[in-house]
């Protein structure tokens, strides 16, 4: 984990953005087929009404709370505290959501708003499979098809959440070109919504791809940080000093740090996955050693070769194993708003361990890349400060590839 940099300056109106082309400063926009235009203005049409008609919110809020289980607490982590001998740790606990993560936050508001559309049929993209079981349980609910694109690797490696999948009515469509992970999976889904878009929706799972996706995820998790700052505010009487929360496309750190964005005395962290170390291939820090590019509709930091072509990129955790970041990230962090740094897959196991040991909570391994930040940061700060870390998901997923990784077969 390398040296925490510092982010302070750059306050800026956060409502203001994206601008009208879906744009976050040079990040983002709208870089598809023509074919998707008209549905992605569609769409555009769509949230921007339903978003201002208190009858959708009044409902999802309904959904939120009776479906998914919000809120959630923010929870003292008292003996990882202890243990760390340092400032207060708290925990957002979207791991106690149904379905197990922050993603269903995100998937009952697309789908709510897919029926308003009088959309019937709907597709997703999923790599470890959280965002395709999000998916597949609000289809179920709202009584919409389900088709959710895999890569095949991603399904071998992730068998028990495509059951889930499938148990909940969804098919699962396995997709064998490239390296058979998340960026093919997108690809195939962007090929079907081209094909069917009268009928379709696409639920995409983070805060990336062409706009309106980015600001659109972003909304829809926003409730993570409004319910965040209520509840530090009552249990602290202030603000907390520093948040950290760990970036795929970056939609649990979106959802946790949009509520702060305005507060220059917060410190935000974003946390990438290190992997194996930063070297080419062996990990999944965008924001080490990537650059400039599009991939999949948006413009943003990308791991890319010299020619322009896609790397290879590692993580323990699936679920942070993409080559490209939400650009609303990129933004930010040029910004000095939001820090970045990273966990190596070696931090994230000792982190993984200590938490479940010592607050009997099991960590999904993304968000255990937020934790093993904390956890340091802890040990650097006094008793008299505040840390909140995004607790995005629970670890059950995790748990034989753990054992497997510790060699202790589960
Ligand atoms: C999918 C996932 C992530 C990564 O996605 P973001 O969009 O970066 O939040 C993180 N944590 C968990 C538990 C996930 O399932």
């Amino acid at each position: 984990m390398p040296a925490t940099a510092t982010a302070s300056s750059g306050m800026i109106d956060r409502f203001s953005l994206p601008d009208a082309t879906g744009h976050f400063g040079q990040y983002g926009g709208v870089y598809v087929p023509e074919t998707l235009m008209s549905a992605l203005q569609e769409l555009e049409r769509a949230y921007a009404q339903a978003k201002s008609d208190p009858a959708f919110r009044t409902e999802l809020k309904h959904h939120l709370a009776q479906f998914a289980g919000r809120p959630t607490p923010l929870y003292f982590a008292e003996r990882l505290t202890r243990h760390c001998g340092g400032a207060k740790i708290y925990l957002k606990r979207e791991d106690l959501l149904h379905t197990g993560a922050h993603k269903i936050n995100n998937a009952l508001g697309q789908a709510l708003l897919a029926r308003r559309m009088g959309k019937k049929r709907i597709i997703a993209e999923t790599g470890a499979g959280q965002h395709g079981v999000a998916t597949a349980a609000v289809c179920a609910r709202f009584d919409l098809e389900c088709v959710v694109y895999m890569g095949a690797v991603d399904m071998e490696r992730q068998a028990l959440n495509v059951f889930r999948m499938r148990l909940m009515g969804a098919e699962v469509r396995g997709v064998t070109a490239g390296q058979q992970t998340l960026k093919e999976a997108i690809n195939e889904a962007m090929r079907d919504w081209v094909t069917n878009v009268r009928s379709t929706h696409y639920i995409l799972g983070t805060v990336y791809g062409a706009h309106p996706y980015p600001m659109m995820v972003r909304d829809f998790h926003r409730v993570i940080g409004q319910e965040a700052k209520e509840q530090i505010l009552a249990s602290e009487g202030r603000l907390p000093d520093e948040m950290a929360a760990c970036v795929g496309g970056g939609s649990n750190a979106m959802g946790l740090f949009f509520e702060f964005l305005e507060e220059p005395a917060v410190r935000l962290v974003g946390v990438e996955a290190g992997g194996r170390g930063i070297r080419r291939g062996e990990h999944a820090a965008r924001f080490e050693g990537g650059r400039l590019g599009v991939l999949q509709g948006c413009k943003t930091f990308i791991l890319q070769d010299l020619d322009g072509q896609i790397e290879l990129t590692h993580s323990v955790s699936a679920g942070l194993d993409y080559a490209a970041v939400g650009p609303e990230h990129a933004f930010y962090r040029d910004r000095g708003r939001i820090a970045f740094s990273y966990a190596t897959d070696a931090e994230v196991m000792e982190a993984f361990q200590l938490c479940s040991r010592t607050e009997g909570i099991i960590p999904a391994l993304e968000s255990t890349h937020a934790l093993a930040y904390v956890v340091k940061r802890a040990r650097e700060l006094g008793p008299d400060k505040i840390l909140v870390a995004s607790l995005s998901g629970r670890g059950d997923k995790d748990v034989q590839q753990v054992a497997r990784m510790l060699g202790t077969p589960a």
